[in-house]
C-alpha cells in the first residue's frame, strides 16, 4: 500500500507514520521493538508509546495485520490485498519463513465445503525450530556426547 492510497483512506500522514510505513518497505514483519531500535538508529526521535500508537492506528484501518509469532510481543506485516502466504516461525530466534501451497489452500476449501463454512480469511502458522537453530543444537548435542 503506497501513500497516496493510504491517504485516500483520510489517514492523516505524520512524520512519524511514514517513517513507520518505510520500514515496512525494507522488514516485512516487525515488532515495536525493532521499529523503534531501527527508528533510534536511524535519527529519528520517537518513544515505543507513539509507535503503539501509530501501529494501532494502522491496524484499525486495515494497512497491517498483527500476527502472535511471539508470546510475549506482537509482529506486525503490511497488508497486501492481492497477496497471500503463509508463515513458518522459528520459535528459537524468531525466523519468519513465508510461504504458499496451493495444496493447503485447496484443503482448507474443501474442509470449509465440508462444514457449510466459508472461509473469508485465515492465516497458517507453523511454529517449530529453523534449519539454522536445529543444527546449533545439534552439534552442541554431539560435543556433549
Ligand atoms: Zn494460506
Ligand atoms: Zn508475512
Amino acid at each position: 500500500m503506497n501513500l497516496q492510497t493510504i491517504k485516500n483512506l483520510g489517514i492523516k500522514l505524520t512524520k512519524h507514520k511514514i517513517v513507520i510505513l518505510q520500514l515496512f518497505d525494507s522488514y516485512r514483519h516487525l515488532d515495536a521493538n525493532q521499529i523503534h531500535a531501527l527508528l533510534i538508529g536511524q535519527g529519528t526521535n520517537i518513544s515505543l508509546a507513539t509507535i503503539y500508537r501509530v501501529l494501532s492506528n494502522f491496524e484499525a484501518k486495515n494497512i497491517i495485520i498483527r500476527h502472535s509469532f511471539k508470546e510475549d510481543q506482537s509482529t506486525y506485516e503490511l497488508v497486501r490485498p492481492n497477496e497471500h502466504h503463509d508463515h513458518l516461525i522459528c520459535i528459537k530466534c524468531n525466523l519468519v519463513i513465508e510461504f504458499f501451497d496451493s495444496k493447503i489452500e485447496q484443503l482448507q476449501e474443501q474442509i470449509a465445503t465440508k462444514n457449510k463454512f466459508k472461509i473469508v480469511n485465515h492465516h497458517l502458522n507453523l511454529f517449530g525450530i529453523c534449519e539454522k537453530c536445529f543444527s546449533t543444537d545439534y552439534i552442541s548435542d554431539v560435543n556433549v556426547i
